[in-house]
């Protein structure tokens, strides 16, 4: 009997079903898992991460490896085993899994950089080139007002300058022990409520969640700068994770204010790839202590890791939802189990998830019920719209009401969530609605571009001539978008400067920053915008919010709409008077009684959320049970029907479904779309019910004819 040969186990990069068998190398040593190997893949080379040792019968023939990229594992152990729980509970290719974990340069197959964990400074002053170039007088400038100036602090224009200078020896690297940050004193003394959630953190040893349930302006922030001190100033490393990148250079500034800028750095999709791989490469050598990111700087190595905060934790923006749908939120406290240490978890809005996971032991929790300013929260008003005059879809009561708070000298906030001018256009004869041939959504009208667009799928076109129903030529806009309130606020209020804050007039960071800037001049000024208006700014001159149009949220399919539109208000509210200006808050309804609006009105969200939790779990919904949805997408409607029935026909008994429904968003961009709703008592059943089933249906001979894949724990119907 021939024996069998042992084989690598390589997860090569990319969306690819399995993990591939290759031979070992002839060099006798044992390659630790965790490296990256380059390998022969149909015609072409991939990389590969060796996740395992296996054994394979003697009749295949074992490709030979190309390359091995690594001499260490790019990740520690907990981290790859993260990765590991990540692509299962999620049933996601491994080697995708590890793709989105990676730096792009990574990924590519690029060396690692090993920057030295070191500071510089100038040699001597004189020493310095006579008539320094831009880039060399930058950094005589920087070395001179940050002595020593770290690794980190040394922006990537500069580098190559540096470089340079080194080899010149008008600059010279030393050796700097950590601790690198130096903690500034804190300039207001902790209320009561602070310190003790301070001490109850502090005091936490290996693994605990927690929640910090605290409303807007609490002071949440400085619980954590206080929390993690201690850690920071013994070297130990803390990771800070923020749902938006809109939100990092706020945060990024304030801890630079309070760690300095020495060792602390945050992650974010606007720098360069190389500047990515550097902080990255610096945190994995535990040089940055303090890292701020979005979702995936989650799993970045930080060997000192000695505590993860999620910030704005009820954020569905934590959740990815392409590619590898997981949820950052949860994979960070998994890392944080995995590493047993503390995980924070913050929000004013707490998950519904997190609130039943309080309730149900696993959580610890934590309160902040004043605002750390002693200014009150706002009252929050109804306004009834049914039969009032609107005016661009303002009443009178919300516009006498900016009037008035303009004439004080503050600002307004509007929130309107819909981008655009319109969200439609129909025909005044026939009513028919324009549609995206490709969606089926309407068409939104971008005044300003003169481009009606899909909001789904990009498609974008001009204005018809005419109705393609019945010719007529009487088309209007019906509804309102960011654009139109701009233009109603512009000529209502033409003295007053008026900044629209959503994706399409603000579409990078540096635009936002910019009218972040003139915001705080604090001068009377109309804020109007979507959701990007509502999370986790500051606007200390910000003392009228009115919520257009609230009702928007009342009717969708999704269960989870009335959790979103109470978080939404109330963050939104939350940006009303936090500093000595009190607040207040409009909000205009046409169904002024209904219970959800009734609730808002009083503004108390541990109360509400309590409710609409309640009403989840009589309804045997997330978080009581565990759900899935299974999506498939195809040209023809019979295809995603055939395999969606033939899954169910073979999915095990443990599992409960329904379906296939057609997806929320029935056709996207020419695809039809539809889902099995996948339950289970609980989450640990979904898992091996899921773990057997997945593989079933992928052997499905329906499943060639369609695009398919699987979302657990769901944010979005
Ligand atoms: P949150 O993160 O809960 O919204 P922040 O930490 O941003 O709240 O604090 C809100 C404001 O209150 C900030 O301007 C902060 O500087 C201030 N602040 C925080 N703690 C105190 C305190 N103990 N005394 C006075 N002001 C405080
Ligand atoms: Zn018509
Ligand atoms: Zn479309």
């Amino acid at each position: 009997m021939p024996t069998e040969t042992a084989c690598l186990q390589v997860a090569v990069l990319g969306h690819l079903p399995r993990i591939f068998s290759y031979a070992l190398p002839e060099n006798p040593e044992r390659l630790p898992l965790g490296v990256r190997l380059r390998v022969p893949f149909g015609q072409k080379s991939r990389i590969g991460i060796l996740v395992g040792y296996d054994h394979c019968p003697p009749e295949i023939t074992l490709k030979p490896i190309e390359a091995v990229l690594d001499t260490r594992p790019l990740l520690s152990e907990s981290l790859q085993q993260l990765l590991n729980f990540g692509a299962h509970y999620y049933q996601h290719p491994l080697g995708d899994v590890w793709a989105a974990a990676l730096p792009a340069l990574l990924r590519q197959g690029r060396p690692l950089p090993r920057p030295a964990a070191q500071a510089y400074q100038l040699t001597q002053p004189e020493q310095t080139p006579a008539r320094p170039g831009k880039l060399q007088e930058a950094l005589i400038i920087l070395l001179g007002t940050a002595n020593p100036t770290t690794e980190t602090e040394v922006p990537a224009r500069l580098r190559p300058v540096l470089r340079q200078a080194l080899q010149n020896g008008w600059v010279e690297a030393l050796a700097l022990p950590a601790p690198w940050v130096t903690a500034q004193p804190l300039p207001y003394p902790l209320n009561e409520e602070q310190r003790i959630a301070i001490t109850q953190l502090r005091a936490t040893q290996g693994f605990t969640c927690w929640l910090l349930d605290g409303v807007t302006g609490s002071g949440k922030t400085e619980v954590y700068f206080e929390t993690i001190r201690p850690h920071l100033e013994a070297g130990r490393q803390v990771l800070i994770l923020v749902p938006e990148i809109g939100l990092t250079p706020q945060l990024l500034a304030r801890c630079q204010a309070r760690f300095g800028k020495a060792a602390v750095a945050a992650l974010h999709s606007a720098q360069t790839d190389t500047e990515r791989l550097r902080i990255w490469a610096l945190a994995a050598m535990g040089h940055i202590q303090l890292l701020i990111g979005t979702r995936s700087t989650l799993f970045v190595p930080m060997p000192k890791l000695a505590c993860i905060v999620i910030d704005e934790e009820h954020d569905p923006s934590f959740k990815q939802h392409r590619g590898w749908h997981y949820s950052a939120r949860d994979m960070a406290i998994q890392r944080a189990k995995l590493e047993n240490i503390p995980v924070i978890l913050g929000s004013a809005t707490p998950s519904l998830e997190s609130l039943y996971n309080v309730q149900q032991g696993r959580y610890q929790s934590l309160q902040l019920r004043q605002r750390a300013t002693n200014a009150p929260l706002p009252g929050i008003t109804i306004i009834a719209l049914r039969r009032q005059y609107l005016q661009g879809g303002l009443s009178s009561d919300l516009l006498n009401a900016c009037t008035e708070t303009l004439a004080a000298g503050n600002q307004v906030l509007l929130f309107l969530n819909r981008r655009g001018y319109a969200p439609a256009v129909l025909c005044h004869d026939c009513g028919h609605v324009l549609h995206c041939p490709r969606c089926s959504a309407a068409l939104t009208w971008h005044r300003h571009q003169e481009r009606l667009r899909c909001h789904h799928c990009g498609y974008d076109s001009r204005w018809p001539q005419d109705c393609p129903e019945c010719h007529s030529t009487a088309l209007i806009t019906a509804g309102q978008g960011t654009e139109q309130l701009e233009g109603i606020l512009r000529q209502r209020f033409p003295e007053t400067p008026v900044w629209r804050i959503d994706r399409d007039a603000l579409p990078g960071r540096e635009a936002f920053s910019a009218v972040l800037e003139q915001i705080h001049q604090n001068q009377p000024a109309i804020l109007v915008g979507t959701q990007m208006l509502a999370k986790g700014h500051h606007f200390p001159a910000v003392t009228l919010v009115g919520i257009v149009n609230t009702d928007q949220g009342l009717f969708s399919a999704d269960f989870r709409a009335p959790e979103r539109l109470l978080q939404m208000v109330l963050q939104v509210a939350g940006r009303a008077g936090r500093e000595d200006r009190p607040g207040r808050v409009l909000l205009q309804t046409h169904l002024p009684h209904h219970p959800l609006i009734q609730r808002l009105s009083e503004g108390d969200y541990q109360q509400a959320a309590q409710l609409l939790l309640e009403e989840r779990l009589q309804a045997s919904l997330p978080p009581s049970t565990a759900l899935t949805l299974m999506c498939a997408e195809a040209h023809q409607r019979a295809a995603i029907q055939a395999f969606l029935e033939a899954a169910k026909a073979c999915a095990p008994d443990s599992l409960e479904i329904s379906g296939p429904q057609p997806a929320l968003l029935e056709r996207r961009a020419g695809f039809e779309r539809a889902e099995l709703w996948i339950e289970a008592p609980t989450r640990r059943i979904m898992q091996k019910a899921l773990k057997t089933w997945l593989p079933c249906c992928q052997q499905l001979p329906e499943a060639r004819r369609v695009r398919w894949f699987v979302d657990v724990d769901p944010q979005f119907m």
